[in-house]
């Protein structure tokens, strides 16, 4: 086929995206495996979330309510705060996407942690603004190198907490002390797409933040905890003005009916999300204790309060290699060379069976004696 020259160009920082890579869920042989790449809820979805789910196909013809009133009244009673500065997204990726939308463009500058979320410098190019990357500091976002890389440019600074890949936490005091150092005009986007998942002293106080200042913005999802991937439903929470001018750019009926029916049903199955939380915390905790056992194969876990483990290869066996054989073995982990990590395998936490195979599996690759 020949090439055809096209006298349309896309604009110069949209050809600059690399674009984001999903999570594998087919082994290359096409053979049936556990999908640990993509941080889903190995326990699945409540079933009464599911009921609501299907409940809504009586108003299949229907456009979904525009405003999702009920979802963010929902959320709002459950979480404690103002319905009227909830905005709900297809998935937080598109909130995240409206903070750069809003608040940066041509000439600005957008800041996150090196080995931060994939999504925030496709945000910040999508809107022709720079994606700048601040120093780790051991894997782990850094107040100190945060702050240094801010200029007079920057408009948005993105972190997640707990951040992925890395799974790693910014404590309240560290979080609080970012903020206090950003100047007033820069939107400070806190993604808690895994907060769920800390235990309950964990909490980092981007809520409270987000109710006094003027340039907080925390951002949810239902993809994780609640099991709820498939339906693409996220939120954000910030002050009146910020909600209000990433209204004015989200798609109009960007939540649909039995997304928004489901989301409302799985905040009150708490006791599912609770046993979610609980499964999770367990087997985390055995995973890298797993992990650590195989230190002089040179693996190393870097400490997590996700719902995954980023796994360093730094021995004989390389993260590439791994990758491949767990493959055939039947697991489908996340390799991730585009984002910095060559030397590194991010994994789920499956089920009790899946998670316990993944890290026999593992033992296996790497040689260890048993
Ligand atoms: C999974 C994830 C999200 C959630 O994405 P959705 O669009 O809500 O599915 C957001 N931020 C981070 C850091 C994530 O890992």
């Amino acid at each position: 086929m020949t090439q055809q020259t096209s006298a349309l160009r896309p604009k110069p920082w949209i050809e600059a995206i690399a674009p984001y890579v999903p999570g594998r869920s087919t082994t290359d042989s096409g053979a049936k495996a556990a999908k640990l790449s993509s941080n889903e809820n190995p326990l699945g979805t409540a079933p009464e979330v599911k009921a609501a789910y299907v409940a809504a196909a009586e108003t299949l013809d229907r456009y979904p309510d525009a405003g999702a009133t009920a979802l963010r009244e929902a959320i709002a009673a459950h979480y404690g705060l103002d319905a009227a500065r909830v905005i709900h997204g297809t998935g937080s990726d598109e909130v995240l996407h409206l903070a750069a939308g809003a608040f940066a463009g041509q000439g600005d500058e957008v800041l996150f942690v090196r080995y931060g979320f994939s999504v925030y410098p496709i945000a910040a190019r999508r809107v022709g603004a720079e994606p700048i990357e601040a120093p780790d500091v051991g894997y782990a976002t850094d107040v100190d190198t945060l702050l240094a890389a801010v200029t007079e440019k920057t408009r948005v600074v993105y972190i997640a907490n707990p951040n992925n890949p890395t799974g790693t936490y910014l404590p309240r005091s560290e979080l609080l002390r970012l903020h206090a150092g950003l100047p007033a005009d820069c939107l400070f986007v806190v993604d808690q797409a895994y907060a769920e998942y800390l235990s309950p002293e964990d909490d980092d106080g981007a809520f409270e933040l987000a109710q006094s200042a003027d340039n907080v913005l925390v951002t949810r999802t239902f993809s994780k905890i609640f099991g709820l991937a498939a339906e693409r439903i996220g939120w954000g929470y910030g002050p009146a003005n910020v909600i209000q001018a990433m209204h004015k750019i989200r798609a109009p009926f960007n939540v649909t009916t039995a997304g928004q029916q489901a989301a409302i049903a799985s905040l009150h199955a708490k006791d599912f999300v609770e046993t979610s939380r609980l499964h999770n915390e367990k087997w985390l905790g055995w995973m890298a204790d797993e992990i650590g056992k195989l230190g002089n194969a040179g693996l190393r876990a870097v400490p997590s309060k996700a719902n995954f483990l980023l796994v360093l290869f730094e021995g004989r066996v390389t993260a590439e290699e791994a990758y491949g054989a767990l493959m055939e073995k039947g697991f489908i982990v996340r390799w991730l060379p585009g984002q910095g990590l060559r030397h590194g395998l991010r994994m789920s936490v499956g089920t009790e069976e899946q998670t316990q195979g993944l890290i026999r599996a593992l033992r296996e690759i790497v040689g260890a004696a048993d």
